[in-house]
């Protein structure tokens, strides 16, 4: 039997009304369980990809089933199959955090008590069961983060996907939202996280692809990404993938060398 894939997406094909063609053909296949990174500069069509796993954006062709439910076809029933954690706070600032949980449950058809349970199971995995009743405005921006987190697996999706999680956080709240990423990726949820450092790329990731001008340029582990450019670490390969080697800190090592 041909294992079902976390994430598949076919020859997806992505035109906006203006004409920009954001994605040109992507295939992607993701297996359950896996920790996978979307690498790519901004404007290469990431964001695109993501709001039509997650109903978003409707892809112009192509294929995208989660889990193997078609994201168009199947619409519920794949939406039901993805948590997403987005890029900006966008939290209710007037509910408390306790409610952010359960209208999210509500919202993907839970009952009420499967909800509290959830909402219980989740605020002390996530260390937030003493501000349970605090407004979300007050909270700091770990707590913002990982309420952010919660959230997004409050349904029990199979497939997380986190859009720059650490964009803009201190070096604390990034090792610790690392800490829980893993901890959910070791509990059995897929991952598929975007992030423009390499570094949590490297750390997080056992596969990655590169994604530019809309098209997957390269894909494998960090290692082999590097071995098919020809250079020592993903951040070389990475800057071959933009044209951007001269960047390189073994060029400038060997500069200051000289
Ligand atoms: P990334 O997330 O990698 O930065 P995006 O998916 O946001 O890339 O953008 C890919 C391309 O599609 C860019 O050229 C961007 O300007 C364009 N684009 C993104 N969203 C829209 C939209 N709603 N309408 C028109 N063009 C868009």
């Amino acid at each position: 039997m041909v294992e079902q894939m976390a994430l598949q997406i076919e020859d997806l094909v992505k035109r906006y009304p203006t004409g920009t063609q954001a994605l040109k053909g992507v295939d992607l296949a993701i297996s359950p369980g896996q920790f996978f990174g979307l690498l790519g500069p901004n404007g290469a069509g990431k964001s695109t990809l993501i709001h039509c796993t997650t109903g978003l954006a409707a892809p112009t062709s192509g294929a995208i089933r989660v889990f193997g439910h078609d994201a168009v076809s199947h619409y519920e029933q794949a939406r039901l199959a993805v948590g997403l954690a987005p890029q900006d706070l966008n939290l209710d600032w007037f509910l408390t955090v306790e409610e952010t949980l359960d209208y999210h449950g509500g919202y993907f058809g839970m009952p009420r008590r499967e909800r509290r349970e959830r909402a219980r199971e989740l605020l002390e995995a996530f260390s937030l069961v003493e501000k349970k009743d605090d407004r979300t405005r007050t909270l700091s921006g770990g707590m913002k983060r990982r309420l952010i987190l919660a959230r997004a697996l409050m349904h029990r999706p199979r497939l997380l996907i986190l859009d720059e999680p650490t964009a803009g956080v201190d070096v604390e709240l990034r090792l610790e939202l690392w800490h829980y990423v893993q901890r959910i990726n070791a509990e059995g949820t897929t991952i598929l996280l975007t992030t423009h450092y390499l570094e949590e790329a490297e750390q997080l990731c056992d596969a990655i692809a590169f994604i530019n001008g809309g098209e997957i340029v390269a894909q494998g582990t960090s290692g082999e990404l590097a071995e098919r450019y020809g250079v020592a670490s993903l951040e070389d390969a990475y800057l071959e993938l933009v044209g951007r080697k001269e960047l390189s800190r073994a060029h400038l090592v060997a500069e200051e060398a000289v």
